[in-house]
């Protein structure tokens, strides 16, 4: 199981901030400069930013929703995970290269496989993928 204790401190300031969606809105130019302002949806001031890196204003507005979405995304997708990882069977046969039991009911699974060779029943590389994520994970 991951560490998700970075997605426990994300909820809990998506949970702290102003609820979104937050807005952009262009206020009057200032010594050439347009200035756009990120309220939220309640008109509440957070920050002023200056054309040119308009960018960062929709990023800054887009932020508590994108967030919100993102994390009930993960959420959703560990339980997929763990859902998955009760299916795979952490069986491996490959590990018993010259053992001699030949063909064997898994002990844990009940399929049958070869000594030598990775657990037949993979699932369509679920177990592989899960492999990968565990890797990828930190
Ligand atoms: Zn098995």
């Amino acid at each position: 199981m991951p560490n998700l204790s970075w997605l426990d401190a994300v909820e809990a300031r998506v949970a702290q901030a102003t609820p979104g969606p937050w807005k952009v809105e262009e206020s009057d130019s200032l010594e050439g400069w347009v200035r756009l302002h990120v309220r939220t949806q309640y008109g509440e001031w957070i920050c002023e930013v200056r054309t040119g890196v308009a960018d960062n204003a929709l990023f800054i507005a887009h932020a508590p929703t994108d967030l919100a979405r993102l994390c009930r995304l993960v959420r959703a997708q560990q339980r997929v995970i763990e859902a998955a990882r009760t299916i795979v069977c952490s069986y491996k046969p490959q590990d018993l290269l010259n053992v001699p039991v030949g063909m064997h009911h898994c002990p844990r699974c009940g399929e049958m496989q070869i000594a030598g060779i990775p657990h037949l029943r993979d699932h369509a590389g679920l177990s592989q993928a899960l492999t990968t994520l565990e890797r990828e994970d930190g």
